[in-house]
């Protein structure tokens, strides 16, 4: 069914605690956490604790956790300071954009200067 764990997802036993994170909030919806090869100073993703496997998918099927997902990275960058600076908040949405795990997540990063386009 939409939105259940799925034995094989990675995020989807990080949010059961079967694989360490180094988190730094948790909601009753969402779980924010470092990520291992960080591409920033602050990189962190924030992913929903039901699974859908890209953000769209998520929008459609649950919004308001969604919402709860930039809810939170906006939480995360002021607790991580970034927010004078700017920061990013990116959904890599499929393999040829750069999405490996398919679960949907946000990238919130910041603490350095960005480039636009992206790469
Ligand atoms: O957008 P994409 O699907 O490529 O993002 C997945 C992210 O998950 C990567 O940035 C990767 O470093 C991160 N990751 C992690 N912890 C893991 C496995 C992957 O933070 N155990």
């Amino acid at each position: 069914m939409a939105g259940e764990p799925q034995a094989d997802c990675l995020f989807c036993k990080i949010v059961a605690g079967e694989v360490p994170a180094t988190i730094v909030r948790e909601t009753e919806t969402a779980v924010a956490f470092r990520d291992i090869n960080p591409q920033a100073p602050t990189h962190v993703l924030v992913i929903p604790k039901v699974h859908f496997p890209d953000a769209a998918s998520l929008a459609a099927g649950a919004p308001e956790v969604a919402a709860d997902i930039l809810r939170v990275a906006g939480e995360v960058a002021e607790k991580e300071d970034v927010t004078g600076s700017g920061y990013r908040i990116v959904f890599n949405t499929g393999a040829g954009a750069g999405q490996t795990v398919f679960h949907a997540h946000a990238h919130l990063l910041g603490g350095r200067g960005f480039n636009w386009p992206p790469g």
